[in-house]
């Protein structure tokens, strides 16, 4: 396999280095019904170009927004991750690995806070509707392996987000068991 480069702007990250020592699995997807998007400038729920300009005007500062987001009030938020998996298995590098992504938020796993700033971030195209593609999963266990991770350094959202019940995702339809069972197959 290999990985696309396809790196987020500067403000959508930090510059602080990150050594991962897990990774955290999410989703993603552009809502076009959500009321601070345009909804005729979404093509693709799922596709990675409005990905991609989701996350560069989510994290963008100032008010100028778009062609994606409807205008807001200085509304600047925060939200990235490494990487992000398309519905195809293509992996797409966002964030350079050896700097904190905004992926985790207020966290906690394992008794250590604030997961941005020791794991990766990686984002399957995805919602709470459909079932992960087999080549997702099989990019998802490559990408694990490829950065010298195991199958258990590995968590959902979900998870790890504080407070309990913040976040659903990578949600109920992933498959952890295929995914570690992938991963083990990787490093073997
Ligand atoms: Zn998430």
């Amino acid at each position: 396999m290999r990985i696309i480069e396809r790196h987020l702007p500067a403000f959508c990250y930090r510059d602080a280095p990150l050594n991962p020592e897990g990774l955290i699995v999410h989703w993603i997807s552009v809502n076009p019904d959500a009321p601070e998007l345009n909804a005729e400038s979404v093509a693709d729920s799922y596709g990675v170009d409005d990905i991609w300009n989701f996350l560069v005007e989510l994290n963008r500062p100032g008010p100028e927004k778009g062609p994606i987001w409807k205008p807001m009030d200085g509304g600047r938020l925060w939200g990235s991750y490494h990487y992000l998996i398309s519905r195809a298995g293509d992996i797409y590098q966002l964030v350079p690995p050896n700097r904190q992504a905004y992926h985790a938020g207020k966290s906690e796993w394992r008794g250590r806070v604030n997961c941005n700033g020791w794991t990766l971030g990686v984002a399957l195209a995805g919602g709470r509707d459909d079932d992960y593609e087999p080549a997702q999963y099989e990019a998802l266990a490559w990408l694990t392996s490829h950065h010298g991770l195991g199958p258990w350094a590995t968590a959902g959202h979900d998870e790890v987000a504080i407070p309990q019940g913040r976040r659903q995702d990578p949600g109920r339809q992933f498959d952890w068991q295929h995914f570690r069972h992938l991963v083990r197959q990787e490093a073997a």
